[in-house]
């Protein structure tokens, strides 16, 4: 049994600090907390690791800042590979 006390569904906590988690930026109580909400949740372990794919695309593109317009394209092309895959 892994059922702690007090745990809540933190999705929407979790997919709105994606980034922050993703960069680290956060507590290391709070990374702590989403680290185990992200670990039992399949909607937000898609959401990183969809999120820290494009990231390693971007640094091999040696991008260092990625404005919005390129990361929404690297989105467009991980869903035309997704596609393309499945054939
Ligand atoms: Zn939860
Ligand atoms: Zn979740």
């Amino acid at each position: 049994m892994n059922t702690e006390p007090g745990h809540e569904c933190h999705c929407e906590e979790a997919l709105e600090h994606l980034y922050e988690y993703i960069d680290a930026e956060m507590t290391e109580l709070e990374l702590d907390r989403l680290r185990a909400h992200i670990s039992e949740c399949t909607t937000c372990l898609e959401a990183v690791s969809r999120e820290q794919e494009v990231r390693v695309i971007l640094r091999k593109s040696c991008v260092e800042v990625a404005p919005d317009e390129l990361r929404m394209r690297v989105r467009t092309q991980l869903t035309l590979l997704r596609e393309s895959r499945r054939g």
